[in-house]
C-alpha cells in the first residue's frame, strides 16, 4: 500500500467530499477538549473503487491493515472519541457493507470496515487538520477489489510481521537526552570467539563502559546501560529497555568474526532495513539476530520485522534519523580507527527495530583479524574509538533539537 503520500488529486477530492452536518457540540464535550473526536465517517464509490473518510479534530498516526474471515479492514489509531450518531455504519456501500469502531485497548481506538470480498487497500492518509479554517484532520483509506489469494497473502504478512511483545509504557519525554548503550550478548550467549581466546560479549562489555564513561562526562546525556554485567537479555527485550527509558538513541555494541578469513577487517555501522546491502550483512544480521534462539528464547513464529518496516508509518521517521547517526559515527570513527571498505550498511537487525528509537549497530571489528583483536583487547584503542563515537553523538544531537527526535 502507498501510506500516507496520496497523490494531490485524491487529496483534493477527499475534500471536497462534504461531511455531514454536525450538531453542535454538546457543553459536556468543552471538558473533553483534549481528546481527539471523530465528528463523522461515510462511505463513497462504487464496488470497483470504495472510499471510507473520517474527519477527526486533530491529526492521527493511523495503521491499516487486512484481516481474514471474514474479509475485514482494520484501521487502528490512538484513543479517540467517536461522536457519531446512532446507525453510523449499519449500512454500507461499495466494497463496504458496514463498519464499526470503538475502544480497542487502553490508549487504543479502532475501526472496522466489512467488506463484500476480497479488498486491497490502495492508499490511505491523513490530511491535517487546518483549525483556521475550521476543517478537520480527513482520514481517507481507500479500496479496491483484489483477488482471495492476495487478500489472505496480505492478511498473513501482516500478522507475521506483528511481533507479541509486551506492550511498553512509554515514558513521558522530560526533556533530558537519553542513550541507551546496548553491550551485545552476555551471560549463556557469548557470542563470536575470536583470536587470543577474545569473547564478544566481555570485549563489547568492557567498549560500553568506556563509552558510558565518556558520555556521561560531558554532562549532557543521561545514559544507561542495557547491562553491566554477564547477564543474557533477548533481543526484544533490548528493544523494550530503550522505548521504556524513552531512548532517544540506541547503540548496540558487537563485533564480528571472520572464521574463513583472518584479513577481514575494520569498523562498519549498521541500520535497519528490509534489504540487506550484501550477502555479508545479511548473514551478519542473521548471525546476530540467532542470539535468543542460541540462548533458548522461545521466538514468536512468523517474526518478521521486514514487513513491519514497511507498515509502520513511525519507523520510516525515525529510520532517517537512524541513517544520520550511522553517518556522523562513520565520519568521526574513520579518523579513530580502521573502517570497513563499506561502513555503512544495512541489514534485518531486530535490535534495531524500536519503531520510535533511532538505533544504530556498531561492530567494533573482527575478532578473527589479528589487527583488530589487538585493538579491542588494547584500553587505548578503546578510549580513543569511544571518543571518536561520543564526538558523531554531539554532532547528531547539535544538527537536531533532542526533544523532536521521538517522531
Ligand atoms: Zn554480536
Amino acid at each position: 500500500m502507498a501510506g500516507r503520500e496520496g497523490c494531490l488529486a485524491r487529496r483534493l477530492l477527499a475534500l471536497l467530499v462534504p461531511a455531514a452536518i454536525v450538531a453542535a457540540v454538546p457543553v459536556h464535550a468543552f471538558a473533553q477538549a483534549t481528546l481527539n473526536l471523530v465528528t463523522d465517517t461515510r462511505v463513497i464509490g462504487d464496488e470497483n473503487r470504495t472510499r471510507f473518510v473520517a474527519d477527526l479534530t486533530t491529526d492521527v498516526d493511523v495503521r491499516v491493515f487486512p484481516l481474514a474471515d471474514p474479509y475485514r479492514i482494520v484501521i487502528d489509531l490512538p484513543e479517540v472519541h467517536f461522536q457519531l450518531p446512532a446507525g453510523m455504519g449499519e449500512t454500507g456501500r461499495g466494497l463496504i457493507t458496514a463498519w464499526r469502531f470503538g475502544l480497542i485497548s487502553r490508549g487504543q481506538s479502532r475501526i472496522v470496515l466489512d467488506a463484500t470480498g476480497p479488498v486491497r487497500v490502495d492508499d490511505y492518509f491523513v490530511i491535517p487538520a487546518v483549525p483556521g479554517a475550521g476543517e478537520p484532520a480527513r482520514l481517507v483509506v481507500d479500496l479496491v477489489t483484489t483477488t482471495p489469494a492476495e487478500f489472505e497473502t496480505a492478511a498473513l504478512e501482516y500478522q507475521q510481521s506483528r511481533a507479541p511483545t509486551a506492550p511498553v509504557a512509554l515514558p513521558v519525554d522530560d526533556g533530558r537526552t537519553v542513550i541507551v548503550i546496548d553491550p551485545g550478548h552476555g551471560g549463556i550467549d557469548t557470542g563470536a570467539i575470536g583470536l587470543q581466546n577474545l569473547v564478544e560479549k566481555q570485549v563489547v562489555l568492557a567498549f560500553s563502559q568506556e563509552l558510558a564513561a565518556q558520555l556521561r562526562a560531558t554532562g549532557r546525556y543521561d545514559v544507561i546501560l542495557t547491562r553491566t554485567d554477564d547477564t543474557f537479555l533477548s533481543l526484544d527485550n533490548r528493544v523494550a529497555f530503550a522505548r521504556t527509558r524513552g531512548a532517544d538513541v540506541f547503540l548496540s555494541i558487537h563485533a564480528d568474526s571472520f572464521p574463513s578469513s583472518s584479513t577481514v577487517r575494520g569498523t562498519a555501522v549498521y541500520t535497519v532495513s528490509e534489504r540487506a546491502s550484501n550477502e555479508i550483512a545479511a548473514q551478519l544480521a542473521a548471525g546476530e539476530n540467532r542470539a535468543d534462539i542460541l540462548a533458548g528464547v522461545n521466538i514468536a513464529a512468523g517474526d518478521d520485522l521486514v514487513a513491519d518496516i514497511l507498515v509502520d508509518l513511525a519507523r520510516r521517521e525515525t529510520n532517517r534519523f537512524s541513517v544520520a547517526l550511522a553517518r556522523d559515527l562513520v565520519d568521526e570513527m574513520e579518523a579513530a580507527t580502521v573502517m570497513s571498505r563499506s561502513p555503512h550498511q544495512e541489514a534485518g537487525f531486530v535490535v534495531l527495530k524500536a519503531p520510535d528509537v533511532p538505533s544504530v549497530l556498531v561492530e567494533l571489528g573482527f575478532l578473527t583479524n589479528p589487527d583488530d583483536a589487538r585493538n579491542l583487547g588494547s584500553e587505548t584503542w578503546r578510549r580513543t574509538t569511544a571518543a571518536a563515537m561520543v564526538g558523531a553523538i554531539e554532532a547528531f544531537f547539535a544538527t537536531r533539537v533532542a526533544g523532536a527526535l521521538r517522531p
